[in-house]
């Protein structure tokens, strides 16, 4: 491939994609210091202070706990496990470029996500315009008006109908889609016996299901009342996918993006259905689990968007098992979680439909916490008039705190364990003996749990995508005295690009020991090869793996932190026009002494090996103790 021209592609997609707005569309990030940076929860680690921050005049992000860091492409790659090639091809779409006919890729060559998000968007369109003006459409029609759908709901969440069918759609797709592209799109099922393909979805109406960058990945479902088919299931999801990962989803989390970031408070339901009703009653905070409890995913994606996480649930038995099942997994969370059981065995759709929108705000806004929830739970189960359930309680209690370990020893647990001695009538130190107790016959289980954990998440084997992940760890943890050096002159590179031929004058790449520090600096001089400075997002472009974006990225903010550019400013006042000026200049004798001193180290080896009988001295051994002698007088001069 012609590397300019896709060098040249890279650039324009880059120039016209804001770092701010693209992961903004997935952190909620707040401008500081005047909007010159941007903080928020990392997506990247497990974060509980904003440690994220995204720079728009660098068009760069950094975390300063995990380090990661780099440029827009890398956050897709990285955020959203893509390749290269397709982190381009997405924010080339989402900048309305069109992909030069070189870059774009064979069916063959990656996977082919893209063109999944087409197919299904197509899939949309059909059934959405399918519902709306097909005769057989009425019935599905007559169903949604019963339910309680607007019409505006209907066109703003595109919903569909399916007919009933085996092939309605495989019909429509033909020409224009692989039967293939629609089976991974789960748009149909594959025949057991036999080959061939229908359609998955018949005589349904249709829920889109998408994305939080609002690109439909999936559709829920119902069956239509008066269907012909024997038990057939009252709800049916899309299987996942390639795009659609059930568990990690929030249904409607596009269209509440905004109101979550205006009231800081999510509310989850537990079905679409529900959720689509709460936002049409005029919560628009509303999102919904699809058919699973909230996971940790789910968590760790609301609380970067929300402080507040209210989990409603169901009135029958059902909804508060499910309410019970995950709350120990929450408790040590830093989110304000909340759970809501509505009374009278109603779920949200009822409660909202029965009583208003401002009804079911009240009861979100007064929703107990998860362990005031599990308390009031285990008071109304026992009762509190003996000993013996109070003992009972007490457990249930500690039992939901020994089920979170992230809580021990936390101002959290101090506070949950302060208010049990009072509500049961039992002494601190009880419950602290207790407590213990409890950990004790829980430890071996949970260090076994523990050990297990971390010995998946570690690396097996090395993949070529992260062949410099070794190398970097090591460079940010400790820092020898030549990475140091190196690392300086990269900073003074990136923060003023045209010093590239002064240093290209004294230094090459094999000055540098550090192999990762040594291909940066070959991309830069590979840059000012094809006539162009090596600028920081000149390099961060030419890069594409984000490993080495992430370096970079860390290497830019050291020289902003050292404040490089000021004192590259403050080198030129007092030396006018001359580009050997202060810091440049130390940075570069460095790099040379220290050449010197090798190449010293180098003779002196060559000397000591020598042949003991050759008795005279060669022409070539005089050279080197001559090198020696001047090598020794240098040192001698230098300051140090
Ligand atoms: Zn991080």
């Amino acid at each position: 491939m012609d590397g300019n021209s896709s060098a040249e592609f890279k650039e324009l997609v880059r120039s016209r994609t804001d770092i701010v707005q693209l992961i903004g569309e997935s952190v909620s990030l707040q401008p500081q210091q005047g909007g010159r940076v941007f903080k928020g929860l990392c997506p990247f680690h497990d974060d509980h202070n904003p440690s994220f921050t995204v720079n728009p005049e660098r068009q760069s992000y950094k975390c300063w706990v995990c380090n990661e860091g780099g440029d827009c492409f890398s956050f897709v790659m990285k955020h959203d496990t893509l390749g290269f090639p397709e982190t381009l091809e997405f924010l080339a779409r989402r900048a309305h470029l069109e992909m030069p006919a070189k870059l774009r890729r064979g069916p063959a060559e990656s996977s082919h996500k893209p063109q999944l998000y087409d197919v299904l968007m197509w899939a949309q369109d059909e059934f959405h315009n399918y519902l709306n003006s097909s005769a057989a459409g009425e019935r599905a029609r007559n169903y949604l008006r019963e339910r309680g759908f607007t019409q505006a709901t209907i066109s703003r969440c595109k919903f569909g109908y399916s007919p009933d069918d085996w092939e309605w759609l495989i019909r429509r797709a033909k020409g224009r889609f692989d039967v293939e592209l629609l089976f991974d799109a789960r748009l149909v099922s594959k025949r057991s016996e036999g080959g061939g393909c229908f359609d998955f979805f018949r005589d349904r109406v249709l829920f889109p299901i998408h994305d939080e960058r609002s690109r439909v990945v999936a559709f829920g479902g119902r069956i239509l009342p008066d269907n012909k088919y024997e038990n057939a299931q009252k709800y049916l999801n899309s299987v996942d996918s390639a795009i659609f990962h059930k568990s990690r989803l929030c249904f409607g989390l596009a269209w509440a993006r905004e109101a979550i970031k205006k009231s800081k408070t999510v509310v989850v339901t537990e079905g679409y259905t529900d959720c689509l009703k709460v936002q049409q009653a005029g919560l628009m905070n509303a999102v919904a689990t699809l058919g699973t409890a909230l996971t940790d995913s789910h968590v760790t994606l609301l609380k970067r968007l929300a402080s507040k996480v209210v989990l409603v649930y169901d009135g029958d038995k059902a909804g508060k098992d499910a309410a019970e099942r995950s709350l120990s997994k929450f408790l040590a969370q830093d989110v304000d979680l909340r759970i809501l059981t509505l009374p009278g065995d109603l779920d949200p759709d009822e409660f909202v439909t029965a009583h208003g929108a401002k009804a079911l705000e009240k009861l979100i806004d007064s929703a107990p916490e998860v362990a005031e929830y599990e308390l009031r739970v285990l008071i109304g189960r026992h009762g509190t008039e003996t000993i013996d359930a109070r003992m009972r309680i007490l457990d249930g209690m500690l039992q939901l705190l020994i089920m979170s370990p992230g809580i021990v020893g936390t101002v959290k647990e101090d506070m949950l364990i302060g208010r049990l001695p009072q509500r049961l009538g039992l002494s601190e130190s009880d419950v602290r003996r207790r407590l213990k107790e409890m950990r004790g016959e829980n430890q071996n289980r949970l260090i076994r749990t523990t050990e297990r954990r971390v010995s998946a998440t570690e690396p097996t084997g090395e993949s070529p995508q992260h062949r410099w992940r070794p190398a970097i760890l090591s460079l940010q943890q400790t820092q020898s005295k030549d990475d140091l050096l190196e690392c300086e002159l990269l900073q003074l590179l990136f923060t003023s690009p045209d010093i590239v031929d002064a240093v290209r004058r004294e230094i090459g790449t094999d000055d540098f020991k550090n192999d990762v520090l040594q291909e940066l600096l070959t991309v830069c001089f590979d840059l000012s090869d094809d006539g162009q400075l090596p600028s920081f997002d000149k390099v961060l472009t030419r890069l594409e793996c984000p490993d080495l974006k992430g370096l970079i990225v860390w290497i830019d903010e050291q020289a902003r932190e050292r404040e490089i550019a000021i004192r590259l400013a403050q080198d030129a006042a007092r030396e006018g026009d001359d580009s050997f000026n202060g810091l440049l200049r130390q940075v570069l004798d460095g790099l040379k002494w220290r050449r010197t001193q090798d190449s010293h180290r180098a003779a002196q080896g060559r000397l000591i090996e020598r042949p003991r009988e050759s008795a005279s001295l060669t022409q070539e051994t005089l050279d080197l103790l001559k090198q020696a002698s001047q090598f020794h007088q240098r040192r001698s001069s230098r300051k140090v």
